[in-house]
């Protein structure tokens, strides 16, 4: 196993479309790595540099020990020197070729042996359970069968990284949800260094062990799913991955005697001895740290935000998807029970997930 680093790497196409801006991650050995960001923010590239299949404007690449990647250095091992599987969007089958051959191909290209081809191949079939499927053509198959194909064939070289570029992208809602899960089991059974990029929030939160940010070709945020999420570094963060509601305001008071006031909703902020009085703000609440109640509710972790009146009630399956505004400001929540169109509610927030973010910056500063 080996790990993945890329250190101050820049990617500049043409004159000045900077694609990657010093972009610095180390994926570790064994270590499933989901890149994220929205269309056009240098996810593909990313993965590209580190396939070799495109060369940095400056910065390393390592792989393992190996300096695979460096300008200033002259060095440039070619994307097949490089030990590395890779799956793509649309998952690049040959459709002239059947399942055995599609996977066989990297080893024949290696000229590896008949026999030997032959035992990897069903080897590899077999852990990703496409055994049946060897003799058929990839349009015989279904989407999810096709996809195992894909990682059969990036995997059956034994890479030392396996690199997916949006793998789940032509796959429908149900069938990305068992794909996924499939993903996961085996790169935990191989222990493969792996690098996936998306733009699904959801593909990043389920299959991380750590998840990385983009944003116009920068690193916003490295880190475990559920402190992304919990503690996303800035507004943009916040906002990509999941849902969050976000009203601007300023603090009143300091330490721990501090109010925020904005969008008609005043709250006493937990105690926090960097709040600074007259800073501006925004704070950030998700819809699931929103509680919405008919009575009146006393609990240290909640904060009362105000009379809301419930606009919008859709059954989501188990909850409900609320809309409430609260003065000027509309509030999503998520909750258990069903409110009426019209009925007016105490709208708490969840003392421990309030994030307040400076306004200027929008970083998050507690
Ligand atoms: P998507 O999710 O749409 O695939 P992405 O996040 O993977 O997007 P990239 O494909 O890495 O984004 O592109 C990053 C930026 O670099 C974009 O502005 C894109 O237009 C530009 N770019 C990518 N490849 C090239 C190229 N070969 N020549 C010129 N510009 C390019």
């Amino acid at each position: 196993m080996v790990r993945v680093y890329l250190h101050d790497i820049t990617k500049i196409f043409g004159k000045n479309v900077v694609a990657l801006d010093r972009v610095e991650l180390e994926v570790k050995s064994g270590e499933f790595m989901v890149v994220m960001g929205p269309s056009g923010h240098g996810k593909t590239t990313l993965l590209r540099i580190v396939a070799g299949l495109e060369e940095p404007t400056d910065g390393e690449v390592w792989i393992g020990d190996i300096l695979v990647a460096s300008p200033r250095r002259g060095i440039f091992i070619p994307p097949k020197d490089r030990n590395i599987g890779m799956v793509f969007q649309n998952w690049a089958l040959y459709p002239h070729m059947k399942v055995f051959d599609n996977i066989a191909f990297p080893l024949k290209l290696k000229g590896i042996p008949k026999g030997e081809v032959e035992k990897k191949v069903r080897g590899i079939a077999e852990v990703l359970g496409i055994t049946e499927t060897l003799d058929r053509y990839p349009r015989q198959l279904s989407g999810g069968q096709q996809q195992r194909v894909a990682i059969a064939r990036a995997l059956v070289k034994e890479p030392h990284v396996l690199l997916m570029d949006e793998p789940f992208s032509n796959l429908d809602t149900r069938i990305r949800v068992m794909a996924r899960a499939f993903v996961k089991d085996i790169q935990r059974k191989l222990g493969i260094t792996t690098i996936l990029v998306t733009h699904d929030p959801a593909d990043a939160l389920t299959l991380a062990d750590r998840i990385a940010v983009l944003r116009r070709g920068a690193i916003q945020q490295i880190g475990p799913p559920n402190e992304v999420y919990d503690r996303p570094t800035n507004v943009f963060v916040a906002n990509f991955i999941g849902e969050v509601n976000l009203v601007d305001g300023v603090i009143i008071g300091k330490g721990n005697e501090a109010y925020f006031d904005g969008g008609g909703i005043k709250i006493q902020l937990p105690p926090n001895s960097n709040a600074i009085n007259a800073q501006n703000v925004i704070l950030g609440i998700r819809p699931e740290d929103v509680l919405l109640s008919r009575e009146t509710l006393s609990d240290n972790d909640l904060l009362y935000a105000g009379k809301g009146i419930v606009e919008i009630s859709e059954f989501a399956g188990g909850k409900f998807n609320v809309m409430v505004k609260l003065q000027s400001t509309e509030v999503k929540a998520v909750s258990s029970v069903s409110f009426g169109i019209g009925e007016i509610v105490n709208v708490y927030f969840n003392a421990r997930k309030i994030k307040v973010f400076d306004k200027k910056t929008e970083n998050l500063l507690y």
